[in-house]
């Protein structure tokens, strides 16, 4: 049992010592001292389905044995001295990851969070192009660090200073609130053409890179219509730029039909950048790209203390084999599917239930006081996400209106778990 300082004096000490600007889930914060799988379990041994994963950074469930043993034997045997030393753990990695990735994508750098790896994706660019200007999305999240923060896209993360300069948002395609539906063939290019207008109006008409996360993650979930990535490829290509995909919540199989996220939209970018889901709850993150980019970046050292250490690579190691033998692209697909359908059945009882969308297990429902107007149902979202805590689900919200359920367990889930996902949204939907 659990013999640690009560929630209360956790709470106490939170306020006296930690950042203040971290908020916590819930009217009455939750505090998980274990994790097994698929479940959390609180201070007094209660146990919660995990729909979110630590925001999408467990991907193959918690403690996994394999993953703590690999982890255990590396801690035992050197933690960490320099990458300026030779060590067998980094290099094994890089050619293991850069199996994963299609075309010409081989070249790893590890640093240890997505906004380093946003970071260094955008000084990339620019060494590699000459250029300077970024296009990102609009209600995108990129990350908090001075660069990052300025390809993000949501007021909340954006602190009031001057943000890393040349970036511009482009028009987000989303077919549920934007200019294109769903019903339109043509949607996904309709969009990809706002990229080549938002050059034209805010550059010289050369960019250095276009960066999309694959899902809309932080921003609620938002699915690309078909074809706009690659589409998007093709305008920043025109403009000069390279193109980076974001695929720190998306990637690693979570979309269930593809190990990436832009393979869903048969793309392929020059630069990918990756973190959570990749170390299953280390500080892992990593960039891929070209040999023929990354030569822009030998002119002077690029170095990074922690990144590529034999602890953290050893674990992404463990990832990688966990989720080749257990299936877990194959379970995401799976167990992804029969919760959307279930989504969809619940959304024709509960009319608040204004979308549902996602892949495989990176699924969003989002929630309107009624469907002709779309308005957002922003307190019943957080009235929905505090009962399901009540009922024993954890799931996550955002979006621009933080009216839109995020569903994102770690890719071990049963079908059993997500039946009881869909009873507790049901009888929660019917009690609001
Ligand atoms: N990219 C995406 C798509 C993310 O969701 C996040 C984190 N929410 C980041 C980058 C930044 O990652 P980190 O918090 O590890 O810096």
């Amino acid at each position: 049992p659990y013999t640690g300082p009560s929630p209360e004096e956790i709470l106490l000490l939170r306020k006296q010592y930690v950042n203040p600007a971290i908020f916590h889930y819930y009217k009455k914060p939750i505090t998980i001292v274990e994790g097994k799988g698929q479940y959390l379990f609180d201070e007094t041994g209660r146990r919660y389905l995990d729909g979110f994963g630590g925001i999408v950074t467990v991907s193959v469930g918690h403690c996994h044995p394999e993953v703590l043993a690999a982890t255990q034997l590396q801690n035992e045997t050197i933690q960490h001295t320099t990458t300026i030393y030779l060590n067998p753990q980094i290099a094994l990695y890089a050619k293991e990851l850069a199996a994963k990735m299609p075309g010409d994508l081989k070249v790893c750098y590890f640093v240890n969070s997505g906004s380093e790896a946003n970071d260094l994706a955008i000084l990339m660019a620019r060494a590699y192009t000459q250029n300077y200007d970024v296009i990102a999305l609009r209600n995108a999240y990129h990350g908090g660090s001075p660069s990052a923060m300025a390809l993000t896209s949501h007021h909340t993360w954006k602190f009031n200073v001057p943000h890393s300069h040349g970036v511009h948002h482009a028009m987000m395609p989303d077919t549920y609130r934007g200019l294109y539906g769903s019903a339109d063939p043509d949607a996904g290019k309709k969009y990809a053409a706002d990229i080549g207008e938002t050059v034209r109006f805010a550059t010289s008409g050369k960019i250095a890179a276009f960066i999309a996360e694959s899902i809309q993650g932080v921003g609620g979930t938002v699915v690309f219509p078909d074809g706009y990535l690659k589409h998007a490829y093709e305008q920043a290509r025109s403009f000069g730029g390279l193109c980076i995909a974001d695929e720190v919540q998306a990637g690693f199989g979570r979309t269930g039909t593809h190990f990436w996220g832009f393979e869903t939209q048969d793309a392929i970018p020059d630069i990918v950048t990756m973190a959570k889901g990749i170390g299953n709850g280390c500080p892992l993150a990593a960039v891929v790209t070209t040999p023929e980019i990354a030569q822009a970046l030998a002119t002077r050292i690029h170095f990074n203390t922690f990144g590529g250490n034999p602890v953290s690579m050893a674990q992404g190691r463990a990832v990688l084999r966990v989720i080749e033998q257990e299936h877990l692209q194959q379970n995401s697909l799976e167990i992804g599917s029969y919760l959307t359908s279930g989504l969809h059945k619940l959304s024709q009882k509960h009319t608040i239930i204004g979308d549902v969308r996602g892949k495989g297990l990176m699924l969003g429902v989002e929630l309107v006081k009624d469907r002709d107007s779309k308005a957002p149902a922003s307190a019943e979202c957080a009235e929905v996400f505090e009962r399901c805590k009540e009922l024993g689900l954890l799931i996550g919200k955002g979006g621009l209106y933080g009216n839109t359920l995020r569903i994102k367990p770690p890719m071990c889930i049963h079908r059993a778990d997500a039946d009881f996902m869909l009873a507790v949204l049901d009888e929660v939907f019917s009690s609001i």
